[in-house]
Parts: structure tokens; C-alpha cells; sequence
């Protein structure tokens, strides 16, 4: 599904060296947690996937299903089937939460070749899927994000992906802020999406999501590199122990 080959990544401005090499491959139908400590270059993954402004790839490649991505503008890998949820879901006044769904949703459609979703059908759906994310009517009329509380973004995230239905959703510390119940509400909300034609890396710094959302495969990421992969039991030992025996581990090696 994703295939991330040495990919390097600096900050334009700065010509600062963020990414130094990421191998990552994540299969269809699987869900891969990158952990590691603040500034190690996860959410720098998840922008230069996304296609953010502000980052120059110098080296690598990042493909989805064979595609890749980095020729691509970031509405063209959304409609290739990524979905990024951001650490900070950015507010947009004067536009209706539902109406940036539909036309994210016909956007979408459009670029893939798919009829237009009639009003009817999409209020259903979008009602439907709300629902489970207890997300109630008003804040699906009120401007996107705009005085929502932090869980409030978050599940809107996840509303919003529940909706797209890209196929490699990329989550990046969606838990970060949250109470225990609305972590559950969005991991609920993320298990519920699971499916053999659809992968997921989650970007976390605690373990805890991953009582939740139970990953197939856990990287640690340090200085821009993926320093080690394991299975969950990776993440149970960040959590015990901490990073360090993990980087003096690395750094021996
Ligand atoms: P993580 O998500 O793992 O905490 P980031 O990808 O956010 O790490 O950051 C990686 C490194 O890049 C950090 O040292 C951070 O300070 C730096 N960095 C990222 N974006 C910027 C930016 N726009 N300006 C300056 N430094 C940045
Ligand atoms: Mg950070
Ligand atoms: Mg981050």
C-alpha cells in the first residue's frame, strides 16, 4: 500500500535536515504505529506525505499502490486515497462543517471518476456516521472546527475520514489532549474503519492509543530514521522502560 524508500527531507528555509532516511512498508490491511520522542521527525513524515508547503524532499520516494506520491500536488493524494488527521485540525471560519464535508466528499468522487453523492444520501450518511462519533447536529453546522474543544477536532477528524474513505490514513498524535473517552470515541471511530483494503499509520508519542488501536507492526522513530520495528510488544517496552536503552541500542549499532 505505502512504500517509503530513504526518504530525505529538509526545511526549505533553513535548508535544516529533518528526514534522514525513512524506509517504511506498510501492506494493505495493516496498521503501523510510529512512536519516539518530540522532534524525532514524525509529524515531518506525515507533512511531507501530505505534500505540505515548507519541506523539500532531496532524496526517496513515497509510493501508494505503486503511485508516487511526491509528484503529486496534495488534492492529487487525496485523491489517490491518503487521509492525514493533524496533531493541530486547522479551523476554517464562515465555512459549515457540512458543507465541508459534501464538498470534500464530491471533490473526492470527482477525482475518481464517481458520480456526485445526492443530498439525501450524503445527510444519511453523514448522520449516520456522526452519530457513532457522537458527534451531535450543531457541530455539523457550525464552521469547521472553529471553538470546538480539542476532542470535538479530533472526532471531526475522524468524521472526516469516515467520509473520505481514503485507503491509508495517516493519524498524527489524534490522542494528544484527549480524555480517555474521547481517545476510546476515536479509536472506536478508527477500528470501525478497519478493513483489508485499507492501512493506517498512527503517529503517537504514548503507548496508550495502542491499547486501543491495536497495531500490526511498531516503529521507532529517532533523528529522523526509523531506528527499530517490532511488533506491539515495542510499544509496551517504550512504555516501561522509556527511549533510552532503544537510542543507546542504535547508536551501538
Ligand atoms: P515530532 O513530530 O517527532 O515531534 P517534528 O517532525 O515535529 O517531530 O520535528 C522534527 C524536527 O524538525 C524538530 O527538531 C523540529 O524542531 C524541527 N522542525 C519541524 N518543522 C519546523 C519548522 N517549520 N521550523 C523549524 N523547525 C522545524
Ligand atoms: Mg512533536
Ligand atoms: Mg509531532
Amino acid at each position: 500500500m505505502l512504500e517509503i524508500k530513504n526518504l530525505h527531507a529538509e526545511l526549505e528555509e533553513e535548508g535544516k535536515k529533518i528526514l534522514k532516511g525513512v524506509n517504511l512498508s506498510v501492506k494493505s490491511g495493516e496498521v503501523h504505529a510510529i512512536m519516539g520522542p518530540n522532534g524525532s521527525g514524525k509529524s515531518t513524515t506525515s507533512y511531507v506525505l501530505s505534500g505540505r508547503d515548507g519541506y523539500e524532499v532531496t532524496e526517496g520516494s513515497a509510493t501508494l499502490e505503486g503511485q508516487e506520491l511526491l509528484d503529486l500536488g496534495p488534492e492529487e493524494r487525496a485523491a489517490a486515497g491518503l487521509f492525514l488527521a493533524f496533531q493541530y485540525p486547522v479551523e476554517i471560519p464562515g465555512v459549515g462543517n457540512m458543507t465541508f464535508l459534501r464538498t470534500a466528499v464530491n471533490a473526492q468522487r470527482k477525482a475518481r471518476g464517481e458520480e456526485e453523492m445526492d443530498a439525501t444520501t450524503f445527510l444519511k450518511v453523514v448522520r449516520e456516521k456522526a452519530k457513532s462519533l457522537k458527534i451531535d447536529a450543531d457541530m455539523l453546522k457550525r464552521p469547521v472546527n472553529v471553538g470546538f474543544s480539542g476532542g470535538e477536532k479530533k472526532r471531526n477528524e475522524i468524521l472526516q475520514m469516515a467520509m473520505l474513505e481514503p485507503k491509508m490514513c495517516i493519524l498524527d498524535e489524534t490522542d494528544s489532549g484527549l480524555d480517555v473517552d474521547a481517545m476510546k470515541l476515536v479509536a472506536e471511530g478508527v477500528n470501525a474503519l478497519r478493513s483489508p483494503d485499507r492501512s493506517f499509520l498512527v503517529i503517537t508519542h504514548y503507548q496508550r492509543l495502542l491499547d486501543y488501536i491495536k497495531p500490526d507492526v511498531v516503529h521507532i522513530m529517532f533523528d529522523g530514521r526509523i531506528i527499530k520495528s517490532g511488533g506491539p510488544e515495542l510499544a509496551l517496552e517504550v512504555e516501561q522502560n522509556g527511549y533510552a536503552d532503544l537510542l543507546a541500542e542504535a547508536e551501538g549499532a
